[in-house]
């Protein structure tokens, strides 16, 4: 079978951030030392061999770096400091961006004036329109959101928003699953899907294999982030008309409340770790930052940080500082949904669960393959 080799491979992950993989000299240390990697799924000295050679192809259908979390265990035991989990993390990079049909995940993890540029233009139209677009009645006496901005108004917007970035990551995911699946993409019958559906709500829910890294504070963070942020985007965008309440307070063991309360904690201690660790560099996840892992957990603190002003000045009934910081607070919010859930970071959310899922499927097709051949043939 002839292989497909692409000379600019190695070239264009740099432009994803690659830095350290051609000192790499193939002594295997990382393979031996990755906890997840397994004799069907080896990785990441594999990676680092298909970038050398340019073999594209074989990176798009390759489920493995998915399967890496980035504990760092083999960039800590690499002899050549050729910083193997670093380059699994660059090769997500680029995968999510083969995945995009749009183009636009390229330039946001390739040009750091892109991704500024594309947010600011987001948070600039999300300000305009929350100016233009609103009653004109503002109830000055008390903090009333619902008097400027009805919840019915904003909810209409956010299942829009919300249908519209469920089709773009669905159509990507589709690209993925067709990538990783290859010949038997359209071959796999309907019930392996739906027999190993659990296993996709799974490592959705509780991203368990990350558990099975040597760093467990490291799955604590990125769980904590991941259902904090997941939490959130619930509460406002499907349950809206329950969270944004004006006339009535809620009492603090309401379960919103106390959702409201989780989501704030997990996301302000993830986000506050993340980003002190980048600063210290303090271990192989965060030696190496991207622009996108910095604008992500900015964006994600400013939408937290405003929204807890929000909560007290609503609780002090100070209606001015209220509809301000709603603005502010939209404005960052909406360029992290709309930019990230798609095309960048937040991507590897569904990626990750859906790989993972696929290969139990595939697994369990091709172990009953050879029985029902056989029962075919006793027939
Ligand atoms: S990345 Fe480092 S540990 Fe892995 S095969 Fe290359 S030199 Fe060896
Ligand atoms: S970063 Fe961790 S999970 Fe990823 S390849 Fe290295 S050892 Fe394995």
């Amino acid at each position: 079978m002839s292989v497909k080799v692409d000379p600019n491979v190695m070239k264009d992950l740099e432009a994803f951030g690659l830095k350290d993989a051609k000192k790499c000299y193939h002594c295997g240390n990382c393979t031996a030392i990755c906890p997840l990697s397994t004799p069907e799924n080896q990785f990441p000295r594999k990676f680092v061999r298909y970038i050398q050679l340019g073999q594209k192809d074989k990176i798009l259908q390759s489920p493995e770096p998915w399967l890496c979390y980035y504990c760092g265990d083999c960039s800590l035991k690499c002899p050549r400091g050729a910083d193997p989990g670093e380059t699994m993390m660059v090769t997500r990079r680029y995968l999510t961006s083969l995945y995009d049909w749009t183009g636009f995940a390229r330039k946001f993890y390739t040009s750091e004036r892109f991704e500024i540029m594309a947010i600011s233009i987001v948070a600039l139209l999300v300000g305009i329109g929350l100016l233009v677009f609103n009653t004109g009645k503002p109830d000055w006496q008390h903090a009333s959101l619902n008097s400027l901005w009805p919840k019915e108004n904003i909810e209409l917007a956010d299942l829009g928003m919300a249908a519209v970035l469920s089709f773009l990551l669905l159509s990507n995911v589709f690209r993925c699953f067709r990538f990783v699946m290859g010949d038997l993409a359209y071959k796999v019958p309907f019930k392996y899907y739906m027999d190993q559906a659990k296993e996709l709500i799974l490592h959705t829910v509780t991203q368990k294999r990350f558990n099975e890294c040597t760093d467990r504070k490291q799955w604590l963070v990125h769980l904590l982030i991941m259902t904090g942020y997941s939490s959130v985007f619930l509460l406002v965008v499907v349950f809206l008309r329950w969270f944004q309440r004006d006339q009535e307070i809620y009492s603090i063991w309401h379960p919103v409340r106390l959702v409201g309360y989780y989501a704030t904690f997990a996301i302000m201690y993830g986000t506050t770790y993340a980003i002190i660790g980048r600063l210290r560099k303090s271990k192989p996840p965060y030696k190496n930052s991207h622009p996108t892992d910095w604008m992500f957990l900015i964006l994600l603190q400013l939408t937290t940080m405003t929204g807890i002003f929000i909560h007290f000045t609503r609780l002090l009934d100070w209606p001015f500082a209220t509809y301000f910081l709603y603005v502010i607070h939209m404005m960052v919010a909406i360029p992290m949904l709309v930019l990230e859930v798609p095309f960048a970071k937040w991507a590897h959310l569904a990626y990750r669960p859906v790989v993972l899922y696929l290969l139990k499927v595939k697994a369990q097709y091709q172990q009953e393959q050879p029985a029902e051949a056989s029962v075919a043939v006793a027939a």
